[in-house]
């Protein structure tokens, strides 16, 4: 059992990563400037005496005290709808914070965690996606903020391990949902399961057609714990291998919903990824780990909570 230091650990996937760790029985410092993340997603934690929460922006500062076996680094804000709203902002988390988490890490002589993304893969070439692919990334589009800052932050991580000889560990997350994330998030599930549940049409973009691979927040929360706790310093693919389209998608939030929503069709992002699902060999035969829940499980559950969150 050790410290944890979690940048963004109020957000949608840092808070389920601090339950985990105090649940296992790790020391807790979870760090967020609260742009994306939520109080409340980690109010039931704040009264612990192994958790500890630090408000402050970690891509100007990130001083902790005492001291530090593991730094993980997920703070970003990681929805499209980001992209445009606060487009410098994850250029300078995934780079300036980057940057200081590396140097927290190197100070405390503590293992240093970085939740990049498929999104190093851009429009992919290559189906499914191995760690070994480098991705087709548009540098200069509206999606590049948020890829080429992870880009960059996967480049400088393996800088600091063959300069400075620091333990490092990089995740390559593909599309994660659950509890938590945020109603107007405007990611795909949480629009369609909240939409679903208001009777308002599901806002589809483009025909449906392109695909990701879901992954249930529990699944890769226990992934990434068993990458920390490994000693592999490539990056490891985090997901689920069964590919949806997202026009089926749609039909499974209609159905686990009971929703007699309309689906309304809408123009497709510049540089919407075509189609997305992760080669999970890596992860399978070094963690031992695979992802365990269906997506329809996953939905319901998801659904559950955000009938809870916003009382429908
Ligand atoms: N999408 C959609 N309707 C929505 C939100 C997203 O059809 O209300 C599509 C989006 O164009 C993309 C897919 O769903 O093809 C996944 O989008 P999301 O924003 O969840 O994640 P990402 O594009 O980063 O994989």
């Amino acid at each position: 059992m050790g410290r944890v230091v979690i940048t963004g650990g109020a957000g949608f996937l840092g808070s389920h990563m601090c339950d985990r760790l105090i649940e296992r029985g790790d020391d807790v410092v979870c760090v967020d400037n609260l742009v994306t993340g939520r109080a409340s997603n980690v109010a039931h934690l704040v009264d612990h005496d192994r958790f500890e929460f630090i408000q402050l922006d970690v891509s100007e500062e990130l001083e902790v005290d005492g001291p530090v076996d593991a730094v993980m680094h997920l703070a970003s804000p990681a929805s499209p709808v980001d992209f445009d709203r606060i487009p410098i902002e994850i250029l300078q988390v995934g780079s300036y914070g980057t940057h200081l988490g590396l140097e927290l890490a190197r100070k405390k002589q503590a293992v240093f965690h970085l939740n990049s993304t498929s999104e190093v893969y851009g429009d992919p070439h290559v189906h499914p996606q191995p760690e070994t692919y480098w991705g087709n990334v548009n540098p200069i589009g509206p999606r590049s903020v948020y890829d080429e800052a992870k880009r960059f932050a996967e480049a400088i991580t393996m800088a600091y391990h063959r300069t400075h000889d620091l333990d490092v560990r990089i995740v390559r997350t593909f599309n994660t949902y659950g509890p938590r994330m945020r109603p107007d998030d405007g990611r795909v599930v949480s629009n369609f399961i909240v939409q679903a549940l208001r009777g308002e049409p599901l806002t589809m973009y483009g025909d449906g057609s392109q695909t990701r691979s879901f992954c249930y927040v529990d699944d890769q929360v226990a992934g990434q714990l068993a990458l920390l706790d490994s000693d592999h310093v490539d990056p490891v693919n985090i997901g689920n291998e069964n590919e949806f389209t997202v026009a089926e998608l749609a039909e499974k939030v209609i159905a686990a919903t009971n929703s007699s929503s309309p689906v309304e069709f809408l123009p497709l992002p510049k540089d919407d990824p075509t189609q997305r699902k992760p080669d999970l060999t890596v992860a399978r035969s070094v963690l031992g780990w695979e992802p365990m829940v269906e997506l329809a499980e996953g939905i319901e559950k998801t659904a559950r909570h955000f009938a809870e969150e916003l009382n429908i």
